[in-house]
């Protein structure tokens, strides 16, 4: 406890080269530093300011789910290069890095699982791979797995994490708006429910088509939410935003979602949602 009592006066610089990497995590929005075991307790929930930190996918999975159960589907769709494209780095070669670093998810994990035992078409995105960013796979493995909802009657729902859509993919990506949209209205006439779960940040494309089109959208406390980013709102408008601005405490606020909800209680409140509107 030594160097936890000098890392709160911040008299580790000199000495953290002995700490065993990963054994203590520092807040990004307090600063507490915080034993990673007692982070991974609170399901990487800050315990001094309850700042919700970014976890993986698999975690939601095995957090959310039954047993932690997903039978995964559309693994073998891969992104295309239609564009040729090329920034910093050619598109191909970028897409195999964030598959090597997320494990070949290409950015959108899907397939059916059970929730308090009703059946679902279950899906969430990987922000580990570029940026969650929506491309033309993305919006095909969602397309999946609305059609599978809309097929088998039951429910829809989706945790998503994203900047916004896949700007190598151009056109292609924004398309994948319309695509999503437009099935999520055949859902809609069906009458299934769709339970969107946002997570931060969500932004962009994914934010201005179905991250949005829940019938219950709910989103973990103090996430970033919005279309483009406060920067560059300010600089088009020019004009001061106002505090909190696209937080999910200040877009519940003016309405835009049905619900906060923290992460050690999100799997009880979709269960609770589900039973009281669903019918299955
Ligand atoms: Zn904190």
């Amino acid at each position: 406890m030594e160097w936890f009592r000098k890392a709160k006066s911040g008299l580790v610089s000199q000495e953290r080269k002995n700490i065993p990497e990963g054994l203590w995590t520092k807040c990004k929005s307090c600063g507490e530093i915080v034993y990673s075991k007692k982070m991974e307790q609170y399901l990487w929930v800050c315990p001094t300011c309850n700042f919700h930190f970014r976890i993986p996918s698999r975690k939601y999975i095995s957090l959310l789910l039954d047993d932690g159960h997903l039978e995964e589907m559309d693994n073998k769709l891969a992104s295309a290069d239609p564009l040729k494209f090329k920034d910093s780095k050619k598109y191909p070669d970028r897409i195999k890095a964030a598959n090597d670093k997320a494990g070949g998810t290409e950015g959108l994990i899907t397939g059916l699982a059970k929730m308090g035992g009703i059946p679902v078409s279950f899906s969430i995105m990987d922000f580990a791979y570029i940026g969650g960013s929506m491309g033309s796979v993305i919006g095909e493995k969602v397309a999946r797995s609305i059609e599978r909802a809309i097929d088998k009657e039951i429910p829809l729902i989706i945790v998503s994490c994203s900047g916004g859509a896949r700007m190598q993919e151009g056109v292609l990506a924004l398309m994948q708006m319309a695509k999503t949209s437009g099935l999520l209205a055949v859902l809609s006439d069906k009458k299934v429910p769709f339970i969107s779960i946002l997570t931060n940040p969500t932004t962009g494309g994914v934010m201005a088509s179905f991250a949005s089109l829940g019938d219950v959208i709910i989103a973990e406390p103090k996430a970033l939410l919005g279309f483009a980013g406060p920067r560059v709102i300010q600089q088009t408008i020019g004009q001061d935003l106002p505090e909190g601005f696209q937080s999910s405490e200040f877009l519940m606020e003016k309405g835009f979602l049905d619900k906060i909800v923290e992460r050690r209680e999100l799997r009880d409140t979709c269960i609770s949602l589900l039973k009281y509107v669903w019918r299955g």
